[in-house]
């Protein structure tokens, strides 16, 4: 695509979040994170020229990577995969933006550990498995809000922000509604949370539909 085309195309992803945000109402204001994971460093330059900041990765090479790459845009990061133990150190040296997939109290009580001793704190979401699927991190939707704020009470150096979640992985419209009113369900819940990420390329105007504030983009951002 030429970069007139592609401006066009993006267009029409703006007008689709916009169109689902205001259904919700005209204060819902949602934020959309381009996940690059597919993408190259081209590609995101191509994406940030026309206003994209917010880009995110699953895996922490790959933030490393693109992140170094492109450090003379003013560009903000996020870390949307499962975070191994082994590395932590990898992405705090990264200092990410926000890190979406906060998804066991050992690994809360890991980082922790580590965030003391480097003196500094991270920004994070915890992760719901909403449709308690075998194949998902995150929390149980009965357990999350405890978690919460056990996680706020014993790990002082991890700033939660609100909630992160997958829909349900099916055709089935009701299904993945069901699973984003109960990641929304336990957001409303929460003291001082602010985000609630949900909604990817296939589902993310229902995502917004039920709540979602931050959409994590990934396919459709970069015509993939
Ligand atoms: C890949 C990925 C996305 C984006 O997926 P698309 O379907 O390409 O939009 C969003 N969230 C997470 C956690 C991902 O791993």
């Amino acid at each position: 695509m030429t970069e007139i085309e592609y401006k066009i195309y993006i267009d029409d992803v703006i007008r689709r979040v916009e169109t689902a945000r205001l259904k919700v109402s005209p204060h819902h204001i949602v934020k959309i994170v381009a996940i690059s994971k597919y993408s190259t460093a081209d590609e995101i330059e191509k994406l940030y020229k026309i206003g994209q900041r917010a880009y995110g990765e699953n895996k922490v090479q790959d933030l490393k990577e693109k992140s170094k790459e492109l450090e003379e845009l003013p560009l903000e990061w996020h870390f949307v995969g499962n975070l191994q133990k082994n590395k932590i150190n990898n992405l705090l040296d990264i200092n990410p933006t926000l890190f979406q997939g906060l998804d066991s109290l050992e690994l809360a009580q890991e980082l922790q550990k580590k965030l003391q001793a480097r003196d500094m704190t991270l920004n994070a979401l915890l992760q719901i498995n909403s449709a308690k699927e075998e194949s998902k991190h995150g929390f149980m939707p009965e357990v999350a809000c405890g978690m919460y704020a056990r996680i706020q009470k014993e790990c002082p150096n991890i700033h939660l922000k609100g909630v992160m979640s997958i829909g349900a992985h099916t055709q089935d419209k009701e299904i993945i509604k069901k699973s984003f009113e109960t990641t929304y369900t336990i957001y409303k819940q929460l003291q001082g949370a602010t985000i609630c990420s949900m909604g990817m390329s296939e589902d993310f105007e229902l995502a917004i539909e039920c709540g979602s504030n931050m959409v994590r983009l990934g396919s459709i951002m970069f015509n993939k």
